[in-house]
């Protein structure tokens, strides 16, 4: 039986583009709590305008809110799933192993890389507003400025992606991933990618790590 995938990595590390690779090229399925949250604030709610004002300072939205759309919006006896930006601490993680991964197998995949490297990366980011394809100004440009080279979208920084608020983000992250980690490592279910390399070559590492190639 193949396992679930938890993906583990700061904002910026990379695990989104991955996702959407896996999801393209080996019919997994991506559940984002960030895209999550970002649908439910478009589509005005009131629980959308609450979720807004936290995640709009980069803070992260509460437990049983993020739990509960995730619950709804994922079912692991269909498929395999990649858990991107989830868990994001360890009562998440407890959560996710006891009301939704249950007896699943699964494997928590770590993004690593300097920190230092990721403020750049977030704010010289855009995405469709589409398809949701992801460019770097940088790394990764798009071929006509402002627009999408997949579907002609237009493309648009995230509000969180600008500087002040990536700061915020980035120091929210370092203060949780070492216990996720080494819950996930005493699990026995902890793999680490090098995430500095080429899209390819991190690829690569994650068919080996999911056992996809
Ligand atoms: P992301 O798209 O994963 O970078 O998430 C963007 C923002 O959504 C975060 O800065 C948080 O405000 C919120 N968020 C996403 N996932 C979670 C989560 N698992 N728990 C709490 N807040 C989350």
């Amino acid at each position: 039986m193949l396992s679930q995938l938890i993906f583990l990595g700061a904002p910026g590390s990379g695990k989104g583009t991955q996702a959407k690779r896996l999801v393209a090229e080996k019919g997994c399925i991506q559940v984002s709590t960030g895209d999550l949250l970002r649908l439910e604030i478009s589509k005005g709610t009131a629980l959308g305008n609450r979720i807004k004002t936290t995640m709009s300072n980069g803070s992260l939205v509460d437990d049983k809110t993020v739990s509960e759309l995730l619950k709804i919006n994922c079912n692991p006896e269909k498929a395999v799933y990649i858990f991107d930006g989830y868990p994001r601490n360890l009562e998440q993680a407890k959560i996710l192993d006891k009301e939704i991964l249950s007896s699943h197998p699964s494997k928590a995949l770590h993004f690593e890389i300097d920190l230092s490297i990721l403020k750049d990366r977030l704010v010289n980011r855009r995405s469709c507003s589409k398809c949701g394809a992801i460019f770097n100004l940088i790394s990764h440009a798009p071929k006509n400025h402002g627009k999408c080279d997949l579907c002609g979208g237009i493309l648009e920084q995230r509000n969180d992606d600008k500087e002040e608020v990536v700061l915020n983000r980035l120091k929210i992250f370092q203060g949780a991933i070492t216990p996720l980690l080494s819950y996930y490592k005493e699990t026995k279910r902890l793999i680490t990618i090098d995430a500095t390399g080429s899209q390819d070559s991190v690829y690569k590492a994650v068919l080996k790590a999911a056992g996809l190639l």
